[in-house]
């Protein structure tokens, strides 16, 4: 008989407890980031330099403190959303689907 180990959430305390917005709290661990929220991506047709393009592909701050972030249920309904998080202390206040505010 085969056994297949599972890892039962809320056993690790060093993992954060993430709110997502479609299935409500679950472990980090099924969780993947997605980068900084507050990237605007260049508007289509319009032209721009090369400086510019290089910002919006390569360059990202790295904010101490409350920060918008893209995360992904990737172990779960695998939707994207928002979340506000301390980057310092990594403290969630907020999580909100795509198409709400944070
Ligand atoms: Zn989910």
């Amino acid at each position: 008989m085969k056994r297949v180990l599972v890892q039962k959430r809320g056993l690790d305390k060093n993992m954060l407890d993430i709110k997502c917005p479609y299935c409500g709290n679950r472990s980090q661990n099924e969780f993947s980031y997605g980068g900084d929220a507050n990237i605007k991506r260049p508007e289509l047709g319009k032209e721009i330099s090369d400086k510019e393009w290089d910002d919006f592909v390569y360059f990202r701050k790295n904010p101490k403190g409350k920060h918008s972030e893209f995360w992904q249920h990737v172990a779960g309904c695998r939707q994207w959303f928002k979340v506000l998080r301390d980057t310092s202390t990594h403290e969630i206040f907020k999580t909100a689907k795509l198409n709400e505010d944070l």
